[in-house]
């Protein structure tokens, strides 16, 4: 028979890794919540509608990246590929956005039909940030500096730089859109073949193209910066005037126009250069249209994701990740003989009055020097051992696994103490 495997692209995270995500995650999730910051989940399945009307028709991932099908019912549902759609989506059907601010934030798989690589999955995970209800530049700055303050907790703050740009409002947008398409369209010919398809279809997307001769036909190529209006200007100024006041570091990229149609105003990218071709770790910026979009009341709205992938890629990396990680037990208790339930009785009375002390009872079997070496196998500094005598006695044995001390025979009061330390 055919070896089973999982689907390409979707990995499987393995138990020697799972502490560097949760390490990851809870960092996250105490930051978030230091700013005030709550979670919300929402399903992974939607209708695809949903992702059609947010994110654009003639986007990279409309276009060939969501995993999309029939349900049973014939309704049309698409596994979700990012969180914003879902998230504005769910705000609105519990009435979250009336007349209140929110500030949110959610983690969990996202499916994007790519071609797998380091740092490129089928299924990965995002932790996603969104706020509702505020227009100023001043939320704009603080997605900022939680992703910052995140960068220095987590060690790899001097491995990330910040870009920015300002995208306009929808209008000024549109205007420039005609004047580059204009631009453009009388050097067509002198376009890489992916600038040439969106130049009807997305031509904001052809000032991040990848091609050189593209790159430098830009450079003769109106500027948004031009059609930019008092408004956004300032609300740029004023995002700038925080960041440069908290000391955070940033390079405006006149190019940097990201992916989804959504976005108004600010956008930003915290970029690396550890991890290769995909070294985006960090995106977001404002959508202001997006709810409006979705059928709801107009509402200010800023916020980013994060790929957990790429970050744990780097905290490997830089070596950032604490080393008490990986060690999951303190204690191993050890049984020999017809004791078993003294023995469980034992480590349950432990974890009852010790909640903090990690302790893994031997099963299945094994004599004592099996045993022994499963629990210096696990990492525990100290085995628990209950043999026939010490079931009888109401007693325990202390041997210690790391320190050169000799073993204690003691009462279950005496351990507790013992153990304490
Ligand atoms: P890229 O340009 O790398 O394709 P993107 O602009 O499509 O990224 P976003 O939709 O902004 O990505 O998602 C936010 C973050 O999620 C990215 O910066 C990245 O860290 C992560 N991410 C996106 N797609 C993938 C993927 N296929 N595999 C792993 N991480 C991803
Ligand atoms: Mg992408």
């Amino acid at each position: 028979m055919k070896k089973l495997q999982a689907i390409r692209g979707m990995n499987d995270l393995l138990p020697s890794d799972s502490p560097v995500w949760q390490y990851l995650e809870s960092t996250v999730a105490d930051v978030l919540q230091r700013y005030g910051y709550s979670e919300i989940r929402f399903p992974i399945l939607e209708a695809t509608e949903l992702f059609k009307r947010s994110i654009g028709e003639v986007t990279d991932i409309v276009e060939k990246e969501m995993y999309t099908f029939d349900d049973r019912n014939g309704d049309s549902v698409t596994m979700r590929p990012e969180g914003t759609a879902s998230c504005v989506r769910a705000c609105e059907q519990h009435g979250l956005l009336y007349n209140q601010t929110q500030r949110l934030w959610y983690t969990g798989p996202m499916f994007r039909y790519e071609r797998p690589q380091k740092g490129r999955l089928r299924q990965f995970h995002q932790i996603g940030v969104e706020t509702f209800g505020m227009a100023g530049p001043d939320i704009d700055a603080e997605m900022l500096l939680i992703t910052a303050r995140l960068w220095r907790e987590l060690g790899i703050a001097d491995a990330v730089t910040l870009q920015l740009n300002t995208l306009g409002s929808n209008e000024e947008r549109a205007r420039y859109r005609d004047a580059l398409v204009a631009y453009l369209s009388e050097r067509k010919d002198q376009l890489d073949e992916d600038s040439q398809r969106r130049l009807d279809s997305n031509p904001l997307r052809i000032l991040d193209s990848k091609d050189a001769n593209t790159q430098a036909l830009l450079d003769g190529a109106p500027t948004l910066q031009d059609y930019l209006g008092e408004e956004s200007n300032a609300h740029f100024d004023g995002l700038k005037a925080i960041l440069d006041a908290a000391g955070i570091a940033y390079e405006v990229n006149p190019r940097l126009v990201r992916g989804l149609d959504y976005y108004c105003n600010t956008v930003f990218e915290w970029v690396t250069d550890k991890l290769g071709a995909q070294g985006t770790v960090c995106a977001g910026g404002r959508y202001d249209g997006l709810v409006g979009q979705l059928g709801g009341k107009p509402t200010p709205a800023v916020g980013f994701a994060m790929g957990i992938e790429r970050l744990v890629l780097m905290l490997q990396e830089l070596q950032v990740v604490p080393e008490a990680l990986g060690q999951n037990v303190d204690a191993y208790l050890v049984s020999v003989g017809d004791v078993k339930a003294a023995a469980f009785k034992l480590a349950e009375t432990v974890r009852n009055e010790l909640p903090y002390l990690r302790v893994q009872s031997h099963c299945g079997g094994g004599n004592f020097k099996k045993q022994m070496k499963k629990a210096n196998d696990s990492g525990a500094d100290i085995a628990l051992i209950v043999g026939e005598d010490e079931a009888k006695n109401g007693q325990v044995t202390l041997k210690f696994l790391r320190e050169d001390k000799p073993q204690q025979t003691l009462t279950i009061e005496q351990a507790l103490i013992a153990l304490q330390d």
